[in-house]
This record gives structure tokens, C-alpha cells and sequence, in this order.
């Protein structure tokens, strides 16, 4: 076996990796990449594409191991910056370090073969053969983004592309680090792993860029449009993995305090701020009220944290006046009435809006929840799939039966049954409707990261 890496990084200061090397910044406690270093980045990844490309898969999977180890062992440094930088808690930010570690894991034992027969007769043979697409560039949002960063840079770079990470300016730091970029300077030929750190604007100047071949981009269903948009004037690739309004279908014959107790935890995870987690509960009216009382019971215990979509929050908890609406447990009043300096919300519950209400078609993105009785199986699933969302979506029942019929009819990229949000790096994952376009993970994921070429050999 290889001899384990040992790399420790300081979490003191951060760079832009270009071309293997840390370039720091000269104003700022962060970088901010000039259109010069944006050019020399994507030129060193488009030089490095060549030769990683050449590589045998294998030799790439054993850097990629090698990486992952020494991310491994640096996880206690990134989970504490995480929990500094984005502002969830520190168990959280373990908790995304490891599943960081494990997506990468799990995506390195994924192999595509270099050719493959798929035709054979006495006349001819045809092989097929995925080649990289070349430079690849990651823009990833602020909730989780080491997670975020980790589950592209594992599919660009095993696939034989270079990849250039551009962090959130919300939360940059552990990318940087992370990201591939200064941790990767370790592993990886110069020019494989780079992270470039700025403002909104130094997305359009990437996804617009000659030399960058595909944007692997995760974030809003707004911004998402805007980099389809710019990457079609050079024809990029581009995988989309956009906001989510998860509906959770909750069966009468459910064990109601387990099965509320976990999806209520499950809801307010990162103060809600995930992408595919409970965002619509739809709870059988034979069990509403026991379960919603379990639900507020979980919410009412939960400590305040941070909240970065504070104004668009508040505008949401406005409409419960304005519409006259109903809450289990929460507050519309200025969440930092409770005496805590800083952007604060209450979890929050609504008992029964109208299907129609902003609360239940939006993607709050926080801790707001709509909860709401439903009767008829094929109506509540008509209700689910109403909205132009489709990132994920669960349903909770015994029945076997009952929740396989349910989940099959259910419009999301991701149904599960009694559980909601489980990941994995061989497991393709993906929105449809405005929730995305592509899948991350699995084969599947793979191929969204090559071209498929075919040879036709003649033989008769
Ligand atoms: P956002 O769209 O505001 O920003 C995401 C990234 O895009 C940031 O790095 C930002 O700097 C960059 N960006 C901004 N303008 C750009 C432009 N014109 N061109 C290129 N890049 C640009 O998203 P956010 O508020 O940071 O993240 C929250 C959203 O992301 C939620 O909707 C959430 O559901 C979604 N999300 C989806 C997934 C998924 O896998 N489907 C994962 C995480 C988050």
C-alpha cells in the first residue's frame, strides 16, 4: 500500500491556486482573481488537461485516494473553518466533512472503461471509447461547500478533465484550502486542481471564457439560467443542479412520534438551508394533529443559529398577516426579539396554508416549514408535483406497497422512502422540472464529464 500523505495546512492564510502554486493576495484577506490570473488559470488548466488526460485511470484513482487521505486527516482544521466561515454548527460541519470524504470515496471506485466493444458482426466492429471534455470550472453556493466543491472535483478530475473551483464570496475559506486548491497542490500536476476566489462577476467571466469546456454549477434556479445562458455563446457543457421545494408525503399508519421527530430534524438541518431536504410536509389527516404537535415539540427545542437569507425570511413570515394564515409554532415578530444580537429566525411551522400560499411554493431556503393535511393519495400527489420544482422528494410509510406506488409517481430527481437526502458518490443525483439539468454521482454522473466517441472498424 502507498504511504500515507502528510500534508497540514495552517487555516490562516488563503490564496488562489494557479498553475500549482498559492498566489496571495495583495489588498485583501482573501484573494479577488484579476482577469490576468483568470487567464493564466484557465491557460495552466487547458496545458495540465493533456497530460492528465494521458494518465492510465488508475494512476489518477491513486492521486485521488492520496488527496482524499490527506483531506481526511485535515478534517478537524476544515470542519472548524466551516463552522467559523458558514456559520453552522461545528457537529454539522463534521458532518459534511464526512460526507465530503466519503462522496469522494465512494466516486473513486467508479471506473469507465477506456474502450468498449459494443458491436461485433462478421462486417464490423464498433467500439466506444468517453473521452474528457478538457477544463472544467465548479461554482458552488455558500451551504455547503466543501461538500459542494468535493462532489465535482472527485467526477472532473478521475475523469481525466482539469477542474477549476470559483467558491461562494459567502464562504470561501475551506474551499480555497480544500478545494482542491491548496490542498491539491500536493497531489496533483500543476494546473490539475486551481481555485480562483471573487465576487459574483467572476462567474460570468469563466462561464463566458474560450478554454473552459464544462461548468458544473450548484446554486440558485436565477443564477442557474444566467450561466445556462452564457455558457451556450462557446457551447459549453453545462450541469445545473438547482434549488429545491422538497414535498415529504407522511402515510396514516406511520409510528407518528419517530416519524415526526425525524423529519422534523431533517427539515431544520443547516437551518434549513439545504438544497434537498423536507420543505413541504404533507401529513395524513388522520394523524395531523399528533404529528404536528411532535414536529412543533422538536422545533420549539432547537437553539437559534445564524441565518444568511434573513430579508427573504422575513418576507416570507410577512405574508402570514398579509394572508391571514396560520402557525404551529414560531414567530412573525423580528426574529432578533429574543435578545440575540445578529441574524436570527425562529424555527418556524405553518399549520395547514393554502397550497397556494408563498410559504408552500417558494423554496424558503430557512427554517420555515408549511405543514398540511392531506386525505386522498392520488390528490396529495397531485399536490406535490403542482410546483416547477423536482430536486427531491420522500415518502414515509410502512406500507410497502403503498409507498412504492406513491414514490413512482412522484416528479423529483430523488424519491426516498422513509428516509430523505442520503447521498452517495456511486448514486447518480439530479433535479428536474427548474430543479436542474444533469445528474453529480454514479456512472451517470461520470459521463456528464465526457464526450462518448464511437470506432467503426470495417471487417468484410
Ligand atoms: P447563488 O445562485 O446566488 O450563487 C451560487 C454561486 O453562483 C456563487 O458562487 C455565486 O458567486 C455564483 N454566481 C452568482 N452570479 C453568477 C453569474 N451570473 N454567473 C455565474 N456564477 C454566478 O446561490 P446561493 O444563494 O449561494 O445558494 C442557494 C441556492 O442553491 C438554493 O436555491 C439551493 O437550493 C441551491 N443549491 C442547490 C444544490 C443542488 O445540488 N441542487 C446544492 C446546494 C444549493
Amino acid at each position: 500500500m502507498a504511504s500515507q500523505p502528510s500534508v497540514k495546512l495552517n487555516f490562516i492564510t488563503f490564496s488562489n491556486v494557479i498553475g500549482g502554486k498559492c498566489v496571495d493576495a495583495e489588498n485583501s484577506e482573501v484573494p479577488i482573481a484579476s482577469q490576468d490570473e483568470i487567464e493564466r488559470a484557465v491557460n495552466a488548466a487547458q496545458a495540465a488537461a493533456k497530460l492528465w488526460a494521458a494518465l492510465p485511470w488508475a494512476i489518477r484513482r491513486a492521486k485521488l485516494h492520496d488527496f482524499i487521505n490527506a483531506l481526511d486527516a485535515n478534517s478537524a482544521g476544515f470542519a472548524e473553518m466551516l463552522d467559523q466561515e458558514q456559520g453552522k454548527t461545528l457537529n454539522e460541519a463534521q458532518g459534511e466533512l464526512y460526507l465530503s470524504i466519503q462522496f469522494l470515496r465512494r466516486t473513486a471506485t467508479l471506473e469507465l472503461p477506456d474502450e468498449e466493444e459494443v458491436d461485433r458482426t462478421e462486417q464490423r466492429q464498433v467500439v466506444k471509447r468517453y473521452l474528457p471534455l478538457g477544463v472544467a470550472v465548479g461554482i458552488v453556493p455558500w451551504n455547503y461547500p466543501v461538500f459542494l466543491a468535493c462532489q465535482r472535483v472527485g467526477q472532473a478530475l478521475i475523469t481525466g478533465n482539469t477542474f477549476i473551483l470559483k467558491p461562494s464570496p459567502s464562504a470561501p475559506y475551506c474551499n480555497l484550502k480544500v478545494q482542491l486548491a491548496e490542498l491539491g497542490t500536493h497531489f496533483f500536476p500543476p494546473g490539475v486542481l486551481q481555485a480562483l476566489n471573487g465576487e459574483d462577476d467572476l462567474g460570468p467571466s469563466l462561464t463566458s471564457r474560450e478554454g473552459v469546456n464544462v461548468v458544473t454549477f450548484a446554486g440558485s434556479i436565477a443564477t442557474g439560467k444566467k450561466v445556462m445562458a452564457s455558457c451556450s455563446k462557446t457551447l459549453k457543457r453545462v450541469i445545473l443542479e438547482l434549488g429545491g421545494n422538497d414535498p415529504a408525503i407522511v402515510c396514516a399508519d406511520v409510528d407518528v412520534a419517530k416519524t415526526a421527530t425525524i423529519v422534523a430534524y431533517l427539515a431544520f438541518t443547516n437551518c434549513g438551508q439545504v438544497c434537498a431536504i423536507p420543505k413541504r410536509v404533507y401529513v395524513h389527516d388522520s394523524i395531523y394533529d399528533e404529528f404536528g404537535a411532535v414536529m412543533v415539540a422538536y422545533a420549539t427545542s432547537l437553539r437559534l443559529g445564524t441565518d444568511k437569507s434573513f430579508e427573504s425570511i422575513k418576507n416570507l413570515l410577512a405574508d402570514v398577516e398579509a394572508n391571514k394564515l396560520s402557525i404551529a409554532t414560531g414567530s412573525t415578530q423580528n426574529p432578533g426579539d429574543n435578545g440575540q444580537k445578529g441574524l436570527y429566525s425562529q424555527p418556524t411551522i405553518f399549520d395547514n396554508p393554502p397550497d397556494t400560499s408563498r410559504v408552500v411554493v417558494e423554496e424558503a431556503f430557512g427554517p420555515v416549514i408549511p405543514m398540511m393535511r392531506w386525505a386522498d393519495e392520488a390528490e396529495v400527489i397531485e399536490r406535490a408535483n403542482k410546483i416547477d420544482y423536482g430536486l427531491g422528494a420522500s415518502v414515509w410509510s410502512n406500507d410497502t406497497t403503498q409507498a412504492g406506488r406513491i414514490a413512482r409517481q412522484l416528479h423529483a430527481g430523488s424519491v426516498w422512502i422513509n428516509t430523505h437526502a442520503e447521498l452517495d458518490g456511486t448514486i447518480p443525483f439530479g433535479g428536474i422540472k427548474s430543479s436542474g439539468m444533469g445528474v453529480e454521482g454514479g456512472l451517470e454522473g461520470l459521463k456528464r464529464y465526457c464526450n462518448v466517441q464511437t470506432i467503426w472498424s470495417k471487417l468484410a
